[in-house]
């Protein structure tokens, strides 16, 4: 942990803000770009970012690298960002005109899809605003926190009131965007908002009279009839729990998504319950995609899925959330798991609860 403070946590010094403020100071075009299937934090803190940028004249782009899903289109500016799938051309273009690129919940350019090689060969001055661990060398300038610290939303919200003292321009549909990013990175204040400060910012987003219930809602509640389906389907017929390792994992493959009418976002949120079970500590969630096998891996306490993500499956994220990538047969994805589960047996077995 102590190390992690020393080399993960990148504080802005006193320079940093004089830059930002300098950088804000005349118009300029810009963008920011966030990782591949946009969440509501990587979606709120570019869009809260956007909101502020535009109060100062610049030209702004959000950039994804593919869909929003729907149950985040509702939310201010979000009809006009970029999407990379579709407009590839637009994207390659707004980021070799930009004077600044900001890099916001994404700590390495691999998590931004066809646009990985366009950052690369870009020598634009780059801002990272995120909260992941270990953030690559190549941003210029980096504001990234991984402990006490629930997400980039957050991060945008200090950025602008805190280092930057800009109480002025921060809006109450910047409130709303915020909001929605830490409410779904925190899993609705379940985890990662062990933080005073978290709490700290919500409730000066909540003092700029945004309706969080409307928000709650608006997220929560506006799923499909076939994605409900599919979240009965994975919990009846393929949850699978191993207690010698207490562990699950459930899996998806092209033709159960097919059958359920998947759309994107419609898995969002499936792998947390495995991890529901008293006796569970750890869980994996793997879904067939056109090029790949995607994993989600949560965990609940010291068991570090970050490092697991990232030593076997090309992944990683946080110590209890982290995603990963396995190019091969979704079967051999998981025999992959099961291989390696005797391995942290001892550690699996432990008590989390303490
Ligand atoms: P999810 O399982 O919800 O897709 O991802 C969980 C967490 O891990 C998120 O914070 C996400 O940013 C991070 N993450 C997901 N996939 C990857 C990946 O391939 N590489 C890295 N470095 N982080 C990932
Ligand atoms: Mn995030």
């Amino acid at each position: 942990m102590y190390f992690c403070r020393l080399f993960c946590n990148q504080i802005l010094k006193k320079a940093d803000i004089e830059t930002i403020k300098d950088i804000l100071s005349s118009p300029k075009k810009m963008v920011i770009v966030t990782h591949y299937n946009p969440d509501g934090d990587a979606i709120g803190s570019s869009l809260a970012l956007l909101l502020y940028l535009q109060q100062y004249k610049h030209q702004v782009s959000v950039l994804v690298p593919n869909s929003l899903p729907d149950y985040l289109t509702w939310m201010p500016e979000s009809e006009n960002i970029l999407i990379a799938t579709e407009q590839l051309d637009i994207c390659k273009e707004k980021i070799e005109e930009a004077d600044i690129i900001f890099c916001l919940d994404f700590n390495a350019f691999n998590r931004v899809g066809q646009m990985q090689e366009f950052l690369e060969q870009s020598k634009t001055f780059k801002i990272l605003i995120d909260h992941h661990i270990s953030p690559m060398k190549y941003f210029n300038l980096k504001y990234s926190l991984t402990d006490k610290t629930s997400s980039t939303s957050e991060l945008v919200y200090r950025l602008i009131v805190e280092k930057l003292a800009d109480k002025k321009h921060f809006t109450k549909a910047m409130a709303e965007c915020l909001y929605v990013g830490i409410m779904t990175d925190t899993g609705s204040m379940s985890y990662s908002c062990n933080n005073p400060s978290t709490y700290r910012v919500l409730s000066a987003l909540v003092d700029y009279k945004i309706d969080g219930e409307k928000i709650h809602r608006r997220v929560y509640d506006t799923y499909s009839e076939s994605r409900l389906h599919l979240l009965g389907y994975c919990l009846f017929k393929k949850l699978v729990v191993l207690k010698e390792f207490s562990t699950s994992y459930m899996l998806l493959t092209k033709a159960d998504l097919d059958f359920y009418n998947y759309q994107q976002g419609d898995t969002e949120g499936i792998v947390n319950y495995g991890l529901s079970i008293k006796e569970v500590r750890f869980t994996a969630f793997f879904t067939e995609r056109d090029d790949r096998v995607r994993i989600s891996f949560r965990s609940k306490g010291n068991f570090d899925v970050n490092v697991l993500a990232k030593q076997y499956f090309n992944g990683g994220g946080h110590k209890n959330a982290a995603g990963g990538n396995f190019y091969g047969n979704i079967y051999d994805a998981v025999n992959l798991l099961l291989k390696i589960l005797p391995s942290y047996k001892e550690q699996l077995n432990q008590p989390w609860d303490d």
